[in-house]
């Protein structure tokens, strides 16, 4: 028999796992209790996740620095897809062709999405918040951006409302896709 100090039962030893660091070689607490002891840790873990979760998309740094990583990317991807995509009347190649630099710090962003907050949260309230640039010709600078919603983002950039898509564009939205994803691939010459 051995005791348990969790639940103060004495048990059979085969109650207890065995573990090779102990002295008698079996768990300190019973099957039960570790048993126990696992859901209970699981379900704090979920919840821990799940207020993380919740926090963050509330979280206006987060969302900054969200936002800068993508600004980030399109940049990184502006220079990797220039003269590479070849589509007729399509103005997201000719966006991809342009070569978008970063003209300003992270700071300086940081600093421009404070200064907007109040109207990024009266966007997000019924849709979601673009950071775009006013001049799409010009690269990103905080004298440059704006916050839109996605829809007038559509708009810009597509020159027609959000829905529906024409054929068109979903063509040619496939094959940059396609093309992205050769690229990240590695397929293409
Ligand atoms: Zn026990």
């Amino acid at each position: 028999m051995k005791h348990c100090p969790k639940c103060s039962r004495d048990l059979d030893e085969s109650m207890f796992c065995s573990n090779r660091s102990k002295k008698d070689g079996r768990n300190d607490y019973c099957k039960d209790c570790v048993k126990e002891y696992r859901s209970k840790f699981k379900d704090k873990l979920n919840e821990y996740c799940r207020n993380y979760q919740a926090k963050r998309a509330n979280d206006f740094e987060y969302i900054i620095k969200n936002r800068w990583a993508s600004i980030l990317q399109r940049c990184v991807n502006s220079k990797y897809s220039q003269g590479k995509t070849a589509s007729k009347n399509f103005q997201q190649a000719s966006y991809l062709k342009q070569n978008i630099l970063l003209e300003m710090t992270y700071d300086e962003f940081t600093d421009w999405m404070f200064s907007q907050k109040e109207l990024f949260d009266e966007i997000s309230e019924f849709t979601k918040a673009v950071v775009s640039r006013i001049d799409p010709t010009k690269n990103y600078s905080v004298d440059n951006l704006e916050i839109i919603s996605r829809e007038d983002s559509f708009e810009k950039r597509w020159g027609t409302p959000c829905n529906p898509m024409t054929e068109e564009q979903k063509a040619d939205k496939k094959i940059i896709n396609s093309n992205r994803y050769k690229k990240s691939q590695g397929d293409e010459k």
